[in-house]
């Protein structure tokens, strides 16, 4: 299968590009994504006939419909990374909290967030592509505090690619940051850079703009790709766990096959629920996607009035910071999937020079049919985690948002599957003032604390961190980005 472009083709482009080529350069004519051409169809059959079969089996039926250009090794390959994940059999649990209501657990990966889900195995098939075609490859990530733990563990020792991580010096947990400056490889480089995550997107951006930097890439002949979701080769794997959630209802006889369920997604750039978008287009009966937000409620706005509007800028620090965003990058593959190529070139344009873009009526009414959506105070948050614990569950502020809005849009009466994104590991002060009232305790603190009083584990790989050596210890001002990054290339 092919891939074609939210925004339409420039003149001097091809129209299609192959799934390696889609991958390798993820950004399309007008600045726009790669979508595929169409998408597959399952139909009850693919679904009855996958009840039984491990998430592994599942995972290469699915994909092997999109008839990408990957070695059907590779793929093998690359699935088998989810052996590491706790349960091998089982990398994603669905937990069944109530009655009609479950928690698909997508954090059981190797950095205990949502994002190895998909960057484990993209990080196998990004590397043997490149090598493939013995072409180098610089993935620059700028992270909150998920997508660089994630990155750096796929991507380390990987042949012909190196990684640059730059996250905010005072704005990730302890955890987070452990997981990143202490990771080592001859191909990584972590950088911490002075500020909060809007310094450290601006500093890949200043990166991205700088013609020294780019002729500097040609003369090592290195070819810039990203790992973030606007990459489809993220995007792909995330179909696959909204059908497993589904077909596991089936299976712990929650639901009858054909039945339609909820599936509740705590939201930011909008990777996560585009799988499950697309898994819906394929057929899975869902009754709608929800939308989950924080504060930064960009998105619930948008489905509940069409207005996608950023001119005020001003992006709040949460206690989900996972989902501090205002420019949700795969929003656009939403708008093309409803509206066309033609129509989206136009709305993002609105966006890049107004900041601001509105939908029609008829347009809402089309985006309404598949979304709802609700947002979650950090103090709404909080309860939320102290009830779900009295009730026997654990879990983090990013999975928190969501029962706002099962609470306020969802009808009790249909199954939801809610999408829990981290393990409350990565984000245990948070946690530990909901559940003890201990005001900014230190990670290693917190995570003492509420092992204690949940009467749980601090995993290994998590406890480890306190005692690992830090091999990157550069924490630099912006202005100086470019010459850090140009030593270690
Ligand atoms: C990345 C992330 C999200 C947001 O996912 P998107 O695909 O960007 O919408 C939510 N929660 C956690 C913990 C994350 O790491």
């Amino acid at each position: 299968m092919n891939f074609i472009q939210t925004r339409g083709c420039e003149k001097n482009k091809e129209q299609t590009v192959t799934f390696s080529q889609a991958i390798l350069s993820p950004i399309a004519s007008f600045g726009g994504l790669y979508v595929p051409e169409s998408l597959p169809q399952l139909g009850e059959d693919f679904l009855n006939k996958h009840l039984n079969s491990s998430y592994k089996k599942l995972a290469s039926d699915i994909l092997s419909k999109f008839e990408i250009d990957i070695e059907q090794s590779v793929i093998d390959e690359a699935l088998s990374l989810y052996e590491k994940f706790d349960d091998p059999d089982n990398p994603v649990p669905v937990v069944k909290l109530k009655e009609n209501l479950y928690v698909s657990e997508l954090y059981h990966g190797p950095t205990r967030a949502f994002k190895d889900m998909a960057l484990q195995p993209f990080g196998k098939v990004l590397s043997s592509v490149a090598q493939k075609r013995e072409e180098n490859y610089l993935i620059l990530a700028a992270t909150s505090g998920d997508t660089g733990p994630a990155a750096l563990e796929t991507f380390k020792n990987q042949k012909n690619i190196q990684v640059v991580c730059m996250y905010p010096a005072k704005g990730t947990s302890d955890v987070q940051r452990l997981q990143m400056v202490t990771e080592d490889a001859k191909n990584l480089k972590v950088i911490g850079i002075k500020g909060n995550f809007d310094d450290a997107q601006a500093a890949l951006k200043n990166l991205l703009a700088s013609e020294s930097f780019k002729n500097a890439l040609k003369d090592k002949n290195i070819s810039l790709s990203a790992a973030n979701s606007v990459n489809f080769g993220r995007i792909i794997f995330q179909i696959v766990y909204h059908i497993h959630n589904y077909l596991e209802l089936v299976r712990q006889d929650g639901i009858s096959m054909g039945e339609k369920v909820y599936l509740n997604v705590p939201s930011g750039n909008f990777g996560n629920v585009l799988g499950g978008f697309y898994a819906q287009n394929m057929g899975l009966p869902v009754e709608k996607l929800v939308i989950s937000s924080n504060q930064n409620n960009i998105l619930t706005r948008l489905i509940q009035t069409g207005i996608y509007d950023i001119r005020e800028g001003d992006l709040k620090l949460t206690t989900s910071p996972a989902m501090d965003i205002l420019k949700s990058s795969n929003v656009e593959r939403i708008l093309y999937a409803l509206y066309g190529a033609d129509r989206t070139r136009e709305l993002m344009q609105d966006l890049d020079s107004k900041n601001i873009y509105t939908l029609s009526s008829y347009e809402l009414v089309k985006l309404q049919e598949v979304f709802i959506a609700d947002y979650c105070s950090d103090d709404e948050g909080k309860a939320y985690i102290k009830a779900a614990f009295e009730d026997g569950y654990l879990m983090d502020p990013h999975t928190a948002t969501c029962f706002k809005t099962y609470e306020t849009k969802c009808n009790p009466a249909i199954k939801s599957i809610i999408y829990s994104t981290a393990e409350w590991t990565k984000f245990s002060p948070v946690i530990a003032d909901a559940l003890t009232g201990e005001v900014d305790a230190k990670d290693s603190v917190a995570l003492e604390s509420i092992a204690k009083e949940a009467n749980v584990e601090i995993p290994a790989i998590i406890k480890g961190l306190f005692d690992k050596k830090i091999v990157h210890d550069w924490v630099i001002e912006k202005e100086d980005i470019e010459k850090e990054i140009l030593k270690f290339l």
